[in-house]
């Protein structure tokens, strides 16, 4: 299918793109020519990134966010953390960025768990949307300028509900719901089917479709507005059409051109949102005709590949999944489930496994010994980053998000840098700027320690004291009984020149 995508045609005319960094003095400017490239869902190819803004500074950009009905689990997380990557990466290139993340507080699984907590709403969502912010910050994502909940943008959905029956694209039927007809849409000239191929000769027409999810085989005219049945409980809402609730899909239309108007750059989720949910954003914002001709709802769709675990997704309904909580149990930390994430392409699903996670403490703590040994060497010295690191890094990040280049081009670095380390070749200024480079480069990974025992526990740095304590009081055997107890929760205690510092066993 054809698909009009003015970025497309903008891209070609702008081939100038100047690289600023703008992390404080000095300002970095490359003066090669790195356009960004993201894989478009829409038009199914790596395309140059062309910002709407024609100043080309701000990029306005929603991920969907969390259903809070339960524990999100480290599949999801994976989403967040890829979305938590690409605005950073956007921070790096010197873009004003708008983040927009939304919280789904109603939608059918939240009726469900509603009712059997007996709970209500506000309550029952509340608890979960705290526990997801606490794990969302472990994993270092940065908290997005807005993070709306759909049950305040009633009026916004009820509005744009209203907007798509005047243009005859939806209608209310006999029970008082209120469906949005894909033929009318169509016969408008819109076009059902940007994001993925649909084939209409399979599809039931006049059939409808009630629920939030369901699968391409039933491409049907979907609910934007829900009459209320008993089992809503107290969850429902006055409309013009009687009290119900929303539809899943209209949700996101409406924050999403509320909050950053009815055309903006970048709209990201995991691969299963492709469709219904993407498509049925797509029909519901164009549907309403707000935006400008020509002009699309939205201009990159990015989508993340799932996490799988032994080849299945990792789903709450197959019961395969880790909560980051699980992990925390298990002596993980935020920053090596974040690194595990980030090891692979966004577009390629892998496997988590346990084994995964060791992998990731290895690696983290090779890039923490060096910073560790780069502080020592640079003690109060202070000077700009390399700009040739920086650019290797970024060119790799610049080709649609080539992470795993990106973390060669990291380890690559950390081995050089050990290697001058070993040899004493580096002055206190040079090991400065391989700091100040680290820390250009952990603005986007968001992985790093700004001291060394910043990711340490408060149990095991207390521990650490106890020792001190018993060698200064020359009780040797306590000393070595809490060496011991370290050791059995994975710590070990390696004395340096510059005093004891703790480790983590792989
Ligand atoms: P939900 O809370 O179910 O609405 O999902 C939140 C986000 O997690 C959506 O963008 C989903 O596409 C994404 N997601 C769900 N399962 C996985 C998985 N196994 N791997 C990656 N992303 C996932
Ligand atoms: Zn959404």
């Amino acid at each position: 299918m054809e698909v009009n995508n003015p970025a497309i045609e903008r891209g070609s005319v702008r081939g100038d793109i100047n690289l600023h960094f703008s992390f404080g003095a000095p300002t970095l400017i490359c003066s090669v020519e790195m356009p960004l490239k993201f894989f478009n869902t829409l038009s199914r190819s790596v395309q140059e990134f062309v910002p709407r803004d024609p100043a080309g500074k701000q990029v306005r950009m929603y991920c969907c966010g969390p259903t809070v009905y339960d524990v999100a689990h480290i599949g999801n997380f994976r989403t967040f953390v890829f979305a938590d990557l690409v605005r950073r990466y956007f921070e790096f290139k010197g873009y004003a960025v708008e983040h927009v993340m939304n919280i789904t507080d109603v939608e059918d699984k939240i009726i469900k768990g509603v009712r059997n907590s007996k709970m209500p709403l506000r309550d029952f969502t509340g608890k979960y949307e705290g526990l997801f912010f606490e794990d969302f910050q472990a994993l270092g994502c940065l908290r997005p300028h807005h993070t709306p909940r759909a049950t305040e943008f009633i009026a916004e959905i009820i509005a744009l509900i209203e907007k798509l029956i005047a243009r005859g694209i939806a209608y209310k039927a006999a029970d008082g719901s209120v469906y949005f007809s894909i033929e009318k849409y169509q016969g408008a000239g819109h076009c059902y089917g940007q994001l993925l191929k649909l084939n209409f000769e399979e599809m039931r027409r006049g059939e409808r479709v009630s629920n939030d999810e369901y699968e391409k085989e039933s491409i049907a005219d979907f609910a934007l507005w829900k009459a209320r049945v008993a089992d809503d409980g107290d969850v429902f809402w006055a409309s013009p059409w009687g009290e119900g609730r929303p539809g899943w899909h209209i949700e996101c239309s409406a924050m999403s051109m509320k909050l950053l108007g009815p055309s903006f750059d970048v709209h990201m989720g995991g691969e299963d949102l492709v469709f219904p949910h993407h498509e049925d954003e797509i029909a519901q914002s164009e549907g309403a005709a707000a935006q400008k001709q020509g002009e699309h709802f939205v201009n990159y769709w990015l989508h993340g590949a799932h996490l799988l675990v032994e080849g299945k997704k990792m789903s709450k309904s197959l019961g395969n999944f880790y909560t980051a909580r699980d992990l925390f149990a298990k002596n993980f930390s935020g920053r090596e489930i974040r690194y595990l994430l980030l090891t692979a392409h966004y577009r390629e699903s892998f496997n988590f496994t346990l084994d995964g996670l060791h992998g990731a403490r290895t690696a983290l703590s090779r890039i923490d010994e060096c910073l560790t040994k780069l502080r020592e060497v640079a003690g109060t010295a202070t000077a700009a980053a390399d700009s040739a690191l920086l650019q290797k890094f970024s060119e790799a990040l610049d080709d649609d998000l080539n992470i795993s280049q990106a973390w060669g081009e990291v380890f690559e670095w950390v081995r050089e840098t050990n290697r001058l380390l070993a040899g004493n070749q580096l002055s206190a200024s040079q090991a400065a700027a391989a700091l100040a480079s680290w820390d250009k480069i952990n603005s986007v990974l968001g992985v790093g320690t700004t001291s060394q025992d910043a990711d340490i526990p408060a149990e095991i740095t207390g521990l650490l004291e106890q020792r001190q304590a018993a060698r200064k009081a020359k009780d040797f055997k306590r000393s070595d009984a809490i060496r011991d107890e370290l050791k059995a929760k994975g710590w070990v205690i390696e004395d340096t020149p510059k005093g004891p510092r703790l480790k983590r066993i792989s």
